[in-house]
């Protein structure tokens, strides 16, 4: 490799996207590409698992992230992608579940108020009229543009678990995902149902996550099976957990930036942000008689503490094995978040998986289940401290040596596929 040649770290999406789109080279730690966005294969009878489908059809299809769906309306990127694979568009079936009531409540929840009664309506609508005082924190946040009210109901209980407990640390980000808009409440509180949000549509490849992933990786100059264990920033080398090494121009770096610091050697006089792992339960199962049709359910008041189940057969039936019973199974993803840099035993998650099955047919959601598997996602959801400079300073540090992290983790934001590849195929044609 030539000195001044540009090297992809990480074949996820964003990275396959900086490949395709710059002619460039890639270094993966797995053996296939995706990062987390890859559907995977479970046969049912012996719970073994497929990163391609296998011949034999009777097999359920999962993601290791939970369900990926394709956010956000940006017509470019959706266009090159279905060059790939073709997509299919749905418009989003989301609500807040209240698992103690057995209550359904649409999302956005403080839009639609007249399902939580007369008397919360009134007094959360009324808080929110106030104008939200200045917030330092994401629970301060949240308390002063919702109102008392809702944050006590919903809020707080659904992002205790959704931060593994961060909240009241953490500064706010990401307003976006929870929209404060009072005529849509108003109208919400006599009973109007409204689509807002950041994903009030949605688009997923018709043969799967995989084949679109498949496909972006298909021809492209891409090493797989090499995990980097140090990046020498002077040298300019990248050394491999096989013992051996690459040397490099520039780097485009889609690991998460914590990562692309440390393999550097490299610090900043900042304590680093925080971060939360996720871990996904997938699970195939007899379809219960209480199971809603929404495609996800955010749940602030699960007893074994998960904050999202979503359903992936309640977008695509494809996900379940082509089998003449199909319409009486269901296949759902259960995500539980935990705090960085800690993570549960085998024996915590077996416990926990138990916890979860009994969970879902107490409510309903499914009877007997018929295969499971847990995927552990290190860094799930990005956060910063109040105040934090250590995201900025991290980032102009890196690229003083010609290191430029990109994508959701590589640059620490909260951005969704569709955003990530925009940003891989930018980053990529910047280096050619
Ligand atoms: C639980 C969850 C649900 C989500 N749901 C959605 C959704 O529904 N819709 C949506 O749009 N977005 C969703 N996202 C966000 C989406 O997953 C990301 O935006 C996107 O996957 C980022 O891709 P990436 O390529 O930047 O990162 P990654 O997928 O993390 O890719 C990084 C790659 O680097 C490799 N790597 C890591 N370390 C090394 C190393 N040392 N050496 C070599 N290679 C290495 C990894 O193996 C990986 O392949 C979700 C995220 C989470 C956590």
């Amino acid at each position: 490799m030539s000195e001044g040649s540009c090297l992809v770290l990480g074949a996820g999406v964003t990275g396959l996207s900086a490949a395709r789109s710059g002619g460039l080279p890639v270094v993966e730690a797995c053996a296939d590409p995706g990062g987390i966005c890859r559907s995977y294969y479970v046969a049912q009878a012996t719970n073994d698992r497929y990163a391609a489908p296998p011949r034999a059809r009777a097999v359920w299809r999962f993601e290791t992230g939970g369900g990926h769906w394709l956010f956000g309306d940006d017509p470019l990127v959706l266009g090159w992608l279905e060059r790939f694979a073709p997509m299919r568009r749905y418009a989003r079936r989301a609500a807040v579940y209240f698992a103690r009531r057995g209550l359904l409540v649409p999302y956005p929840l403080q839009n639609h108020l007249a399902a939580l009664g007369k008397e919360i309506a009134v007094q959360a609508l009324s808080e929110m009229a106030r104008p939200a005082p200045p917030a330092e924190t994401l629970a301060e946040w949240l308390r002063a543009n919702f109102g008392p009210t809702l944050f006590e109901l919903f809020f707080r209980p659904f992002h205790e678990r959704y931060t593994a407990g961060l909240l009241d640390r953490i500064a706010p980000q990401d307003a976006y995902k929870s929209p404060r808009d009072l005529a849509l409440a108003l109208r919400g509180a006599f009973g109007a149902t409204s689509a807002a949000g950041y994903n009030v549509f949605f688009a997923y490849p018709c043969d799967g996550l995989d084949a679109l992933v498949r496909g972006l990786a298909r021809d492209l100059d891409i090493a797989f099976a090499k995990q980097v264990v140090r990046i020498d920033p002077i040298e300019r080398s990248v050394f491999f957990a096989d013992g051996t090494a690459r040397r490099y121009g520039r780097l485009l770096s889609s690991l998460p930036l914590n990562h692309t610091l440390a393999l550097s050697g490299l610090s900043v006089a900042e304590p680093t942000d925080p971060y939360t792992s996720v871990l996904v339960l997938n699970i195939g199962a007899r379809r219960g008689p209480q199971l809603p049709d929404a495609h996800w359910l955010y749940v602030p008041d699960s007893r074994s503490g998960f904050y999202r189940v979503g359903c992936y057969s309640n977008v695509e039936e494809s996900f379940l094995p082509a089998r003449a019973d199909r319409a009486e199974l269901a296949s759902l993803y259960v995500e539980r978040a935990w705090l960085g840099g800690t993570r549960p035993t085998e024996a915590e998650i077996e416990r926990y998986q138990q916890a979860v099955i009994a969970e879902l047919q107490d409510w309903g959601f499914i009877g007997a289940v018929e295969v499971m598997q847990a995927d552990w996602i290190e860094v799930a959801y990005t956060w910063s401290w109040p105040g934090s400079r250590w995201r900025e300073r991290a980032l102009k540090t890196l690229r003083r040596y010609d290191i430029f992290p990109i994508g959701r983790y590589g640059r620490w934001v909260f951005q969704g596929i569709v955003d990530s590849i925009r940003e891989g195929l930018v980053a990529g044609s910047c280096m050619r």
